[in-house]
């Protein structure tokens, strides 16, 4: 059988889109590069928010008129949890849903399609133009601890599409993780909706500080550990030690605040202590002088005023993070915050988000002028020459993209590297100019050509 995935939202799905190809994978199902081309289409699903519904179903419905004789669409993912049969309903060309995480059942269906390769062939589905996908070698990949959350935070119903938490048992983890490092894979990036709390449920009490010592242990080839999606209740004074300790655990982690102003905290039901907040940047500081740090923040949640902002625009200038991700509220209509009477108007969150990504980069500029000079590991990700869009960036010629250990894949800066490499290697490199969220840099010794 041929499918091919479209795989919607945040880094989390992707690593699930892995999962559901390791388990086709296993079935000597095959991936092609284009949904025209497949048995089965898969359409793994976002529904954060309403846009990301939207997205979602503009999808399904694309896919659904695009829809060859013999091929079969099945969704699956975030949205079926909670419009699974809504779905079905009002899209019929639908085949088949599954819930998120039911690799299993997905594994099942594509056994039993198999026989209708005879009705696509005698559709005349086009054999051979069917490209079997022939992925790239990657530098980096992501792993998924565990899925699922706890917190009660308002603006969000992943705890209602996903569950509780529940965490992946280590020994598979570690698997996947050796898995990963054969293929070459050089960073593996921890994901999960709180990796912070991976283990409560198996009765852990440091399960990730544990899970980061026996990855470390397991894969000593992989660079870069990468923690993301740490919630900040959860980060320990033995989390912040074990990650200083480690030597292939990146000196880097995420933590989304989602806001700054104790009174929206409170109101987002999330950890509105700013003073406990702020001491564990400082532990985390002390533990790792050269951390960095992202975090991302919602503007204009519901009943958010100037002064509260104000508050926000304030603790991102003190706290001189590395990198600052940032989202105008958008509602999640089965979200306790979608139905806040108190909504900020549109153009005052544009406003607000602009405001706060000023300040954002004034301080990514300061951070990053202080590397200039400074030896840094580059991880190089794409041996193509380097955009030129970048705005300061030289033409693009005689340089990679790479990144270092403060960027995180896809969401942080880059580092535009002189010389010709190729993806997945690592370079020692000294910077020599800072843009806003990028650096420039040149490698320390004589470049090797690329293979
Ligand atoms: S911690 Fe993250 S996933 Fe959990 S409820 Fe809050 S926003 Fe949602």
């Amino acid at each position: 059988m041929r499918y091919h995935i479209v795989t919607l939202g945040c880094a989390k799905n992707v690593a699930d889109s892995e999962r559901i190809e390791r388990v086709l994978g296993a079935g000597a199902h095959v991936a092609v590069a284009a949904p025209q081309h497949a048995d089965v289409v898969i359409v793994n699903t976002c529904g954060f928010i309403d846009a990301s519904k939207e997205e979602s179903v503009d999808t399904i419905v694309g896919l659904a008129v695009a829809k060859k004789a013999g091929q079969r669409l099945v969704v699956a993912g975030c949205l079926t949890a909670l419009h699974g049969e809504e779905l079905r309903a009002e899209v019929p060309e639908i085949d088949a849903v599954f819930g998120a995480e039911d690799w299993a059942g997905i594994g099942a269906y594509a056994r039993a399609v198999e026989p209708l390769r005879l009705d696509a062939q005698r559709y005349e589905l086009p054999e051979s133009a069917a490209i079997p996908l022939v992925r790239a070698p990657r530098p980096s990949a992501y792993l998924k601890i565990s899925d699922g959350c706890n917190a009660p935070c308002t603006f969000c119903i992943i705890p209602r599409m996903k569950g509780k938490l529940h965490s992946a048992p280590a020994e598979e983890l570690i698997a996947e993780a050796r898995r990963l490092a054969a293929e070459g894979v050089r960073e593996i990036v921890l994901v999960a909706q709180d990796s912070t709390d991976y283990g409560r449920d198996l009765g852990l009490r440091d399960g990730l500080p544990e899970l980061l010592e026996r990855l470390s242990a397991a894969v000593p080839e992989v660079p870069w550990i990468r923690l993301m999606y740490a919630y900040p209740g959860h980060v320990t004074r033995r989390l912040a030690g074990t990650m200083a300790a480690l030597p292939n655990v990146a000196h880097y982690i995420d933590i989304p605040l989602q806001h700054a102003s104790e009174a929206v905290l409170r109101r987002m039901k999330r950890p509105s202590n700013t003073r406990l907040v702020r001491e564990m940047f400082a532990m985390l500081r002390e533990a790792m002088p050269d951390i960095a740090l992202r975090t991302t923040f919602i503007v204009g949640y519901p009943g958010e005023t100037e002064r509260e902002f104000e508050e926000l625009l304030a603790f991102v200038r003190e706290l001189a993070f590395d990198h600052v991700g940032c989202f105008t509220f958008s509602p999640q209509s089965e979200s306790p915050a979608a139905r806040e009477p108190a909504q900020v108007p549109e153009r005052v969150k544009k406003r607000r988000q602009r405001a706060l990504m000023e300040v954002a980069q004034q301080v990514s500029t300061i951070r990053n002028r202080a590397f200039v000079g400074r030896e840094i590991d580059v991880l190089v990700e794409s041996s193509d020459a380097a955009r030129a869009t970048i705005d300061g960036a030289p033409d693009g010629r005689g340089f990679v993209v790479g990144r270092s250990y403060r960027d995180a894949p896809e969401v942080d800066g880059l580092v535009l590297l002189e010389g010709e490499y190729a993806a997945g290697e690592f370079v020692r490199a000294r910077v020599t100019r800072a843009l806003a969220y990028d650096l420039i840099a040149a490698p320390v010794a004589a470049p090797v050509p690329a293979r």
